[in-house]
């Protein structure tokens, strides 16, 4: 398996895929996740990031920023590492599941963008390394993650982000879902400071439903393998009606976590949206959080966190990439506004988000 060593460049362009393995002439093995896709001259990966072009892969997306936001560590969510800190999240196109309840379609799967990439045709906003870890100190965040979509897709520039924030004081939070090989984790972990992943479901069957035919055994394992190699870990379980609310499985989650991360190890239960393939079905009712929360209290989970009031997922009603990049902050947060009637008068997501936040914590702290 080869790991090329890369300069990042200065202006976009195709950068080779970090862990890769030339099977034979036509064909080349990309490791970062676990499809570990096997692809030939002009194929690119499930994930749409990556492409062999002549028997090397590359990736497609490095530097390309599809989101940017700033907000609490604690909207990640992370809650065991630096609380009360201010994080930049950034992501990408690429994605190595297709969840059918997912909220990022746009910025995450980016099907179109990846395809303008590859023919060269790339429209998106480039930031190199330095220019991200900047406009983070500009913005004065604390740290940086990689977040909606899996940040194993474009790991060359998580990677390269991650070692020039750490020089320059930040840290760095990868959320994820876990579907990551065991190199990938290694060659991350001396940079990465946090990660915080998804448990969908104990059953193959839902991720095979709602993801991809992805086996519990190996998120779980990716998981642990994290946090043996020192990563500070958070684990996350998004509960969907009807598809992973069952309490028996929920309490699976809070043992396994309580046995193989610790029983003061953190677990986030969220509530889920209607969005996309799973639009028909209703947003989670508040009880149904709260039932899992004390089955995983009951288990012996000392750190359970609810979140059942995040009703607002309009993004994109924010400003494009690049004013985030090169503005200055305090202009990019005065004209930061949400149209849509869901953020009411206010219109400022980070602030009602923020609002949010403290009484969630209050409610949290009642229980
Ligand atoms: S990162 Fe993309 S190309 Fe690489 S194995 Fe995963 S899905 Fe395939
Ligand atoms: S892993 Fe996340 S970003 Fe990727 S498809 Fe699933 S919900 Fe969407």
């Amino acid at each position: 398996m080869t790991t090329p060593s890369v300069t990042a460049p200065t202006q976009y362009r195709l950068v080779p895929t970090r862990l890769q393995e030339r099977r034979d002439k036509s064909r080349t093995s990309c490791h970062l996740c676990l499809w570990r896709c096997t692809l030939r001259h002009g194929q690119r990966g499930l994930c749409q990031a990556h492409v062999n072009r002549h028997g090397t892969l590359y990736n497609l997306s490095y530097g390309i920023i599809s989101a940017i936001d700033v907000g609490p560590i604690e909207a990640k969510p992370v809650r065991h590492f630096r609380p009360g800190s201010r994080i930049m999240s950034v992501g990408s196109y690429g994605c190595n599941f297709r969840c059918g309840g997912c909220h990022n379609l746009e910025i995450s799967w980016g099907v179109q963008a990846l395809d303008a990439l590859a023919r060269g045709q790339a429209t998106a906003a480039y930031a190199r390394p330095e220019e991200l870890v900047e406009a983070a100190q500009r913005h004065q965040v604390d740290g940086i993650a990689f977040t909606y979509s899996e940040p194993a897709v474009w790991l060359e520039y998580v990677i390269d982000v991650s070692r020039l924030a750490r020089t320059a004081g930040l840290f760095t939070v990868y959320v994820s879902n876990s579907f990551v090989t065991d190199e990938a984790l290694t060659m991350m972990a001396p940079d990465v400071d946090v990660l915080c992943s998804d448990i969908k479901s104990m059953d193959d069957a839902f991720y095979a439903d709602i993801c991809r035919a992805a086996s519990v055994d190996q998120v779980l394992a990716s998981i642990e393998k994290a946090n043996r190699l020192g990563i500070h870990v958070e684990t996350r379980t998004n509960v969907i009606p009807s598809r992973n609310d069952d309490l028996e499985m929920l309490g699976r989650i809070a043992v396994w976590i309580r046995d193989r991360l610790g029983a003061d190890s953190p677990w986030h239960i969220t509530k889920f949206f209607p969005a996309y393939k799973l639009s028909h079905l209703p947003a989670t009712p508040s009880e149904i959080l709260w039932r899992a929360h004390d089955t995983a209290r009951t288990a012996g989970l000392r750190n359970v966190y609810v979140y059942d009031d995040k009703g607002c997922d309009c993004a994109d009603e924010n400003l494009p990439v690049a004013a985030y990049l090169s503005q200055d902050p305090a202009q990019v947060h005065a004209v930061k506004k949400c149209a849509a009637p869901c953020c009411g008068d206010d219109g400022v997501l980070l602030k009602k988000y923020e609002q949010r936040l403290d009484s969630r914590d209050q409610s949290a702290g009642d229980r």
